[in-house]
């Protein structure tokens, strides 16, 4: 497998800490970004660019640039633009998306609780979206508190501009595509390869379906959750088996090897209620399944 990580010394990962560890640099980063349109790209010639860095010696800014050149910045006959790298960069680092650290206190939203129907309210902190009930304890996994129906990864940049309705919508369609290309194999953070890593079955699956409350045994509501592990960013994501109706050779290879047709999962809804109480052949609505870091710390439930 190729890796462009691995190299202890100048390596492009160290490179590009150290590029963007000198102020005049990040500085030089930011005006280029600031200025970039997407829609007319026009480069910036060196003159705009002096004005907008702190240090005032020539030499010195056109060092720090030709350095910038070696990965984020690309010299044109126009002048400085950013490359693919450097707006990726930008992206994450300077627009705040890897640092900011917002946070909404829980407010209702206009969805029902799907496992009681009751009234659920969205907060945001640490860079997850909660959804949590005012009227039930469902935990479907062991790590979540009582009452959290769903837990999910989402960028701060995604609730900019939002209102929690907004957001709650937005996070249920971003999750949706970032969870159809894992199942897919294809990593949603750097569309690496993302296998499927384990399977996991529990031999003893007795969850209270009742009180909505996980399997002591295997600490999950669901009997089999699938682990998919990025080779490339090591992105973990982890989901049950009801997100695979005959999507996965693996994944269908599987449930006819031990026996379970695949068309008795259904597709995840948000709302109403089945009467069915085994996990095993559950047409449960529920939504389940979401990233989690490779720590393995978080399984998500949203
Ligand atoms: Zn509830
Ligand atoms: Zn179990
Ligand atoms: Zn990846």
């Amino acid at each position: 497998m190729a890796s462009t990580t691995s190299d202890p010394d100048g390596s492009p990962t160290n490179e590009a800490f150290h590029l963007l560890s000198n102020e005049t640099r990040l500085e030089l980063m930011q005006a280029l970004w600031a200025a970039y349109d997407p829609v007319d790209e026009e480069p910036m010639r060196f003159a705009e660019l002096r004005e907008e860095v702190t240090a005032d010696d020539p030499g010195g800014i056109y060092y720090h640039l030709d350095k910038l050149t070696t990965h984020f910045v690309r010299r044109t006959e126009e002048g400085y633009e950013l490359r693919e790298s450097g707006k990726r960069i930008a992206r994450i680092v300077l627009s705040g998306t890897a640092i900011d650290d917002p946070e909404i206190e829980p407010v209702a939203v206009d969805v029902d609780c799907w496992y009681c129907g009751g009234q659920p309210t969205l907060s945001y902190r640490d860079g997850w979206r909660y959804l949590e009930c005012t009227s039930c304890e469902a935990r479907c996994v062991d790590s979540f508190p009582p009452g959290v129906i769903s837990k999910n990864e989402f960028p701060p940049s995604g609730i900019r501009d939002r209102t929690p309705n907004e957001i709650n919508e937005a996070d249920r369609i971003w999750g949706a595509h970032r969870r159809a290309s894992v199942m897919d194999g294809v990593c949603p953070e750097c569309a690496g390869n993302m296998p499927i890593d384990s399977i996991e079955v529990c031999d003893d699956h007795r969850p209270d379906w009742d009180a909505y409350q996980f399997c002591e045994a295997c600490g999950s509501i669901f009997w089999m959750l699938v682990s998919h592990v990025c080779e490339g960013c090591k992105y973990r994501w982890r989901l049950p088996t009801l997100f695979y109706p005959t999507r996965h050779p693996a994944a269908v290879a599987f449930y006819y090897d031990h026996g379970t047709g695949s068309s008795s999962t259904s597709p995840p809804t948000s709302s109403g209620r089945s009467s069915s109480t085994s996990a095993r052949s559950s047409s449960r609505p529920t939504r389940c399944g979401s990233g989690s870091r490779s720590r393995g710390t978080a399984r998500s439930c949203g």
